[in-house]
C-alpha cells in the first residue's frame, strides 16, 4: 500500500503539473525577427515612389517603411527628405522657389505642384550623379510620384486584401521641430491618419518611429496607442541641432527616460556595432535598451554599402542576428533579410 502510494503521487503530480510546465514552455517568445522595407524596395526602385512599395510588399517584409512629411497647404506625403531636392526635378520645374540655402522645400509647395514632379532614384543635387550607381536608372524618364500618405496606406491596405498578406507601416514622422516652426503640427497629422486606418493600438500591425525625443513625448498625449520608435543618431535631426540630446539618450539615464515611452530603441547599426582597427565591436547599447525593457531595432542593411567594419552582407547578418539579436533591422533590400532569416531558422518560410 505504502508502496503504490509512493508511485501513484509522483505520476498523479507529474500529469496535472505537466500541462502547466508544456504552457510554461509555450509562452516563452520565439526568438523571430521582423524585416522593415526601407523606404520601399529602394534598392531595385526609386524609393518612397508606390512602384517601390509596391515591389516591397512581394517581398514579404512584416513593415514597409513611409517618411512623413507636409505640403503648405497641409497634405502628408511620403518622401524622404523635407526638402524636394535629391530625388524630384523640383529645380528644374520651379527655379526660382529654393529658400537662401540654395534647396527647395516641400512646406514651401503646394499639393497641386508637387504632384507635377517627377522623382527618381536618389541624386547628388550639385553633381547630378546617383548616389547608388548600380540601382535604378536616374534618367528612365518614367514619371513617377510623390504618394499621398493616405493613398500609400489604402495601397498596402489594398494588397493585403488581395494577398492575403498582413504587411504593416513602420511610419517616420520627418522633422517635427522644423514643422512646428513652419506652424505645422505634422505628429498629430499623421497619428490622426493612422488612427483613421485603423492602426492606432499596441496589437496593429503598425510602429510610428521618430528621432525627435520631445516629438516621441509628445506623441503620447497627442493619442498614439501604439508600439513608438525612438531613432538614435550621433549626429541627431537635419534641421535642429539635438546632438546632445542624442548623446543623453545613449546612456543609462536617458534610456531609462525614453523607456518610458518608447517601445523600440533604434539607433543606427553603427552605434551597435562600432568599427575597429581589424573589424567591429559589439557596444553595451542593445543590452542597456532591453534591460530598460524596450525592443531593439536597427537601420540600415544595404548590399551595395555595408557598414564600416564589415566585409560583406552575410557578415552583417551574422553580427545582426546571431549576435545583437535585433528585434527588427530595415534594409532597402528586404527581400535578402527575409531570405537569410529563413535559410538560418529564424522565420517561417513562405
Ligand atoms: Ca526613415
Amino acid at each position: 500500500m505504502k508502496k503504490t502510494l509512493f508511485f501513484a503521487l509522483p505520476l498523479g503530480l507529474s500529469l496535472l503539473l505537466s500541462p502547466a510546465a508544456f504552457a510554461a514552455q509555450d509562452s516563452q517568445p520565439k526568438y523571430e525577427p521582423r524585416v522593415a522595407a526601407h523606404r520601399g524596395a529602394s534598392g531595385y526602385l526609386p524609393e518612397h515612389t508606390i512602384p517601390a512599395k509596391t515591389m516591397a510588399h512581394a517581398l514579404n517584409p512584416d513593415y514597409i517603411e513611409q517618411d512623413v512629411i507636409m505640403t503648405k497647404d497641409g497634405v502628408l506625403m511620403v518622401m524622404h527628405d523635407p526638402q524636394l531636392d535629391t530625388t524630384t526635378d523640383v529645380a528644374k520645374k520651379f527655379p526660382n522657389r529654393h529658400r537662401d540655402d540654395g534647396k527647395y522645400y516641400a512646406v514651401d509647395f503646394t499639393l497641386p505642384e508637387i504632384e507635377t514632379l517627377t522623382v527618381t532614384e536618389r541624386f547628388d543635387p550639385k553633381t547630378g550623379k546617383a548616389v547608388f550607381p548600380n540601382r535604378f536608372p536616374t534618367d528612365s524618364g518614367i514619371g513617377f510620384r510623390v504618394p499621398k500618405f493616405e493613398d500609400e496606406l489604402k495601397l498596402i491596405q489594398g494588397l493585403n486584401k488581395s494577398t492575403g498578406k498582413d504587411v504593416g507601416v513602420y511610419v517616420e514622422v520627418k522633422e517635427p521641430a522644423f514643422h512646428a516652426r513652419e506652424g505645422k503640427d505634422i505628429t498629430k497629422a499623421v497619428i490622426d491618419m493612422l488612427d483613421k486606418y485603423g492602426y492606432n493600438s499596441p496589437d496593429a500591425k503598425s510602429i510610428l518611429q521618430i528621432f525627435d525625443y520631445d516629438a516621441v513625448k509628445a506623441a503620447r498625449d497627442k493619442g498614439w496607442k501604439g508600439e513608438l520608435a525612438m531613432l538614435v543618431t550621433k549626429g541627431g535631426q537635419h534641421l535642429t541641432d539635438d546632438k546632445k540630446t542624442h548623446a543623453w539618450l545613449m546612456t543609462p539615464e536617458g534610456m531609462a527616460d525614453v523607456a518610458k515611452y518608447a517601445t523600440i530603441y533604434a539607433p543606427g547599426f553603427t552605434l551597435l556595432a562600432e568599427p575597429t582597427a581589424d573589424g567591429y565591436k559589439i557596444t553595451e547599447l542593445a543590452d542597456l535598451a532591453r534591460k530598460n525593457g524596450m525592443k531593439v531595432h536597427s537601420w540600415t542593411l544595404r548590399k551595395d554599402q555595408p557598414w564600416p567594419g564589415f566585409k560583406d552582407t552575410k557578415q552583417e547578418l551574422d553580427a545582426a542576428f546571431k549576435e545583437i539579436k535585433l528585434d527588427g533591422l530595415f534594409s532597402d533590400f528586404p527581400d535578402v533579410v527575409v531570405e537569410y532569416l529563413e535559410e538560418n531558422g529564424l522565420r517561417p518560410k513562405e
